[in-house]
């Protein structure tokens, strides 16, 4: 009898679990996915890039070069176009702290106090996929949405609560399966997988 082959590992270089469970939403029929602390790595990467694709490979590279797994990371934030695209690579950490969501959306609406409807937004993620001796993937993926003026929803993290996406919903609002589909993630994640499969 035919013996089913295993799943590749795919460790993601986060221990964020809604990042886990979109990178197992859409890759998980193709990966087994493990996370970062899963996989034994216990650390916190300084992400000392100047744009998103770096910062996405310093994560990826660091957690293959300590597992020898293929590993794959996003860097992903938020840009303004009123803020000349901030809060961009320091998203997580815009009001000084890192993570803290509260303060970063306050901070964020205080900012765009003075600015009409509609203050034009985009989510950018750049994904990275290291596997061991073979070429690195970066790709860009983006979706565009606006900035409320109040936070509606209670699902999500991060701007979620303030970002309105095409559906005319906050990501705080919108479904899990509606996120994963018109996400920057996913959108990023398809390009990867795209780029590997044009791989000769
Ligand atoms: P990273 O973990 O270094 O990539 O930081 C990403 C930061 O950008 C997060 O802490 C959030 O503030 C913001 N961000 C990125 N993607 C999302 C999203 O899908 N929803 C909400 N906030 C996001």
């Amino acid at each position: 009898m035919e013996e089913k082959r295993k799943p590749e590992r795919l460790i993601v270089a986060s221990n964020n679990r809604n990042k886990l469970k979109e990178f197992d939403a859409i890759l998980g029929h193709l990966y087994e996915i493990v996370s970062m602390r899963d996989a034994g790595v216990d650390a916190d990467i300084e992400e000392d890039g100047t744009t998103f694709e770096e910062n996405a490979l310093i994560k990826a590279n660091y957690v293959m070069n300590a597992t020898g797994c293929a590993a794959i990371a996003d860097d992903s934030g938020l840009e303004v176009d009123a803020l000349g695209g901030a809060p961009g690579v320091y998203s997580a950490r815009y009001c000084g702290r890192h993570g803290d969501d509260e303060a970063n959306n306050d901070l964020l609406l205080t900012n765009l106090r003075d600015v009409p409807a509609p203050r034009t937004a985009r989510y950018v993620a750049a994904i990275a996929l290291v596997r061991p001796g073979k070429a690195p993937i970066v790709r860009r993926g983006t979706c565009d949405g606006e900035i409320l003026f109040e936070r509606r929803g209670q699902g999500g993290f991060g701007y979620d609560p303030l970002f309105q996406c095409e559906t005319g919903e906050t990501f705080a609002e919108v479904s899990m399966e509606t996120k994963n589909a018109i996400s920057h993630r996913k959108r990023g994640i398809m390009a990867v997988l795209a780029a590997r499969g044009e791989e000769t």
